[in-house]
């Protein structure tokens, strides 16, 4: 060997490709292509970020205690069974290299999210891919797949880049069916934004025994995606092997301010929540009444789905024309479809009138 080389894994997985954020020709294009919630930081954000710049000198608290504090009280869980992350991707990862690694087996769905996908590969695991029914998780379908090997079930529930769920009822199925030694692991970064009353973001499976994780992030409806701040809530075994794992640091002093102030802003959730109810209904409304199918979505985005490749490729063409990116989704093997952010109520306005004029013309 002449030069260094990596391990070949590695060569199994692309750079990850995040939304695209520039438009040729616009200076500030709507960006509606990374779910990165309608309203921008949280204003108290912001201050505790200016506030906590004179400490820049000082090493952040690795254990991010008084973060921990804040969630436990705001979601009623207990700190100790909290670990923070540099961004929910950071837990998803530790969780895959310490439960995973050559010779094991990953589950997830046909369609779920790519992270799972890229850090098992990294990790060394084979990844299966579980078929969907109707764009949803499929259980018997994850669990046809279950082999001696299996290690790791991972579900983003809602799914992004699909915005269907699973109902408690489904997942606790699952979660009894599986057996005890494999890991499930919920990724609800889009709870907050669920209607449906058959749903559980992750917690009472976490409670009821010691194999379940639930990951949440501030990236979706906190809309801190740039601070990198995302959390776990796991039995406490798996809390003492992430405490093990996790960098030193991994949550700098400024997110840990940012989140803990963000936590605190009076009626942001409701607010958040409330607007994103309201503008996902009638944005699924009026792309409905102009004849195009969107897939029912429990997420800040819906999922349009545009038949051919052709016909969303020239759907994207007329959005970008207007100074509009959404996100493609062909990685995710759905290159007929357009994932599309739901944004401020003139964002989504702007969307339904460029999209009925494309459905129509
Ligand atoms: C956005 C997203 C995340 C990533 O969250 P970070 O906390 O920003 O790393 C995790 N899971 C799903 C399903 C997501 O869509």
């Amino acid at each position: 060997m002449s030069k260094p080389v990596a391990r070949p894994e590695i060569f199994s997985v692309a750079a990850y490709v995040g939304g695209e954020s520039k438009l040729a020709g616009f200076e500030k294009p709507l960006k509606l292509s990374s779910n990165e919630g309608a309203f921008g930081p949280p204003p108290g954000a912001l201050r505790a970020i200016a506030e906590a710049a004179a400490n820049m000198h000082r090493y952040p608290d690795g254990g991010a205690a008084k973060l921990r504090q804040a969630l436990g009280k705001k979601f009623g869980l207990d700190p100790e069974r909290i670990v923070c992350g540099n961004g929910s991707d950071e837990i998803l990862t530790l969780l895959i290299q310490s439960y995973g690694g050559p010779g094991t087996e990953l589950i997830m769905s046909e369609h779920g999210f790519s992270i799972y996908e890229i850090s098992g590969k990294l990790a060394g695991c084979t990844v299966l891919k579980a078929a969907e029914k109707d764009l949803t998780t499929d259980v018997d379908a994850i669990l046809a797949l279950v082999s001696p090997a299996t290690r790791m079930v991972f579900i983003a529930n809602p799914n992004n880049p699909t915005g269907t769920m699973l109902g408690q009822g489904e997942m606790e199925r699952l979660r009894n069916i599986l057996p005890k030694h494999v890991l499930l692991v919920l990724d609800a970064a889009y709870s907050e934004y669920v209607e449906r009353a058959d749903y559980d973001a992750g917690v009472k499976l976490v409670d009821a025994g010691e194999n379940t994780v639930m990951t949440r992030t501030f990236s979706k409806i906190f809309g801190m995606g740039g601070a990198r701040l995302g959390w776990g809530y796991a039995p406490p075994a798996i809390i003492d092997v992430l405490n093990r794992v996790r960098p030193p640091f991994p949550v700098n002093n400024f997110a840990a301010a940012a989140g803990i102030a963000a936590l605190e802003e009076p009626g942001w959730l409701e607010m958040s929540r409330a607007h994103n109810s309201t503008e996902r209904r009638r944005l699924t409304e009026r792309l409905t009444q102009a004849g195009l199918k969107v897939i029912p979505s429990e997420a800040n985005f819906i999922l349009v789905d545009f038949s051919t490749v052709e016909r969303a490729s020239a759907a994207d063409a007329h959005l970008r024309k207007h100074g509009i990116i959404v996100r493609q989704v062909k990685s995710y093997g759905l290159p007929h479809c357009l994932r599309i952010t739901i944004g401020t109520v003139e964002e989504c306005n702007l969307v339904a009138e460029l999209l009925s004029d494309f459905s129509h013309g």
